[in-house]
């Protein structure tokens, strides 16, 4: 059976509840909620419950422990997240503009999830491993463009599998080497799943048709392009295929695209067809935004069943 890892930061998100273009006056604010891209995508994996583990840091304050208790609840192998005892866990706080994109501060850098080395343990875990999810938010230091490329290189020797979500955040873009270990991971990868945007960003191509036919020719043996309330489409060398998104109550989008990604890797490397999988990560994105926090919708495969059958025609 198949065992899947993430690495990455593991942080805090507190949410402002009104709202604006960002902090610089005083805003109400809810949380902390459990969070960081590579923990949303496990703790919806861990929730199907398929074997799986993430690599991170967090301070020994009660933000890390927020994140330790939510994901050992969720059946995700946490030996890998090391508490460091003088550091500080993650925090990102969030603000909706009014037009729905989103403003982030983000205390990563120089946090306990800025600090994350592999050690002789985590080496260990990741041999355990037969699948990386690779999430392009997580690359925003040297050391851990390093642990994620070592471990690209060690599950792939093994005869494992990667998926990249680009899950690209501007505000952390510039990290130094992000951009060239975008492209390496994009080389290694299996699975890609990109948005509609961020699939235009790694070929030269003018359509998506064609960035698509690209990107296959290189090696990739599907992409799966996210495209928020209107669902997502699916493409490997044999088929083509576009589902569209399930009618819910929008309340909070953040976790949205990590939980798609964390259901659709969980049902492809189970062997479903492609059509099912797509339902059933549609209906993980869906759920998803119907909660406020960024892991306050992952699903069980019970509740995604449930969407699946109150919206089947
Ligand atoms: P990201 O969070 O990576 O930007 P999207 O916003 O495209 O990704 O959301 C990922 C998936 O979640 C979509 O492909 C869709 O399946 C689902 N989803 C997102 N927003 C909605 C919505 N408002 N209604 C229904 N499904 C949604």
């Amino acid at each position: 059976m198949s065992k899947i890892l993430a690495i990455g930061e593991v942080l805090v998100e507190i949410v402002a509840t009104e709202r604006g273009n960002g902090f610089r006056e005083p805003v109400p604010l809810i949380g902390p909620f459990p969070s960081g891209a590579p923990a949303i995508f496990i703790d919806q994996v861990g929730k199907l419950g398929q074997d799986c583990a993430i690599i991170s840091r967090v301070g020994d304050d009660d933000f890390g422990h927020v994140n330790l208790d939510r994901l050992k609840r969720d059946g995700v192998d946490i030996s890998g997240i090391e508490i460091v005892p003088q550091g500080t866990t993650g925090s990102a706080f969030v603000r909706y503009r009014e037009d729905g994109s989103r403003a982030f501060v983000f205390n990563i850098r120089h946090s306990a999830c800025g600090t994350i080395e592999l050690s002789p343990d985590a080496l260990g875990l990741i041999d355990t491993c037969t699948h990386l999810h690779v999430m392009g938010s997580a690359l925003y230091a040297p050391s851990i463009v390093t642990s994620i490329l070592t471990a690209v290189k060690r599950i792939k020797g093994r005869g494992g599998t990667v998926s990249f979500d680009p899950n690209i955040r501007p505000e952390i873009l510039d990290s130094p080497g992000m951009r060239d270990a975008l492209k390496t991971v994009l080389a290694q990868t299996d699975l890609f799943l990109p948005s509609g945007a961020e699939l235009m960003l790694f070929t030269e191509a003018r359509t998506e048709e064609a960035a698509v036919a690209e990107l296959l020719a290189t090696g990739i043996r599907a992409i799966v392009v996210k495209r928020g309330a209107s669902g997502a489409s699916y493409f490997d060398p044999e088929t083509s295929l576009t589902l569209p998104g399930f009618k819910v109550e929008e309340v909070d989008p953040t976790g949205a695209g990590d939980c798609f990604g964390a259901t659709f890797v969980t049902f492809w490397l189970a062997g479903s067809d492609p059509r099912e999988a797509l339902a059933y990560a549609n209906a993980s994105g869906a759920r998803a935004v119907t909660m406020v926090g960024p892991m306050e919708g992952a699903s069980t495969r019970a509740e995604l069943d449930a969407l699946i059958a109150s919206q089947r025609s």
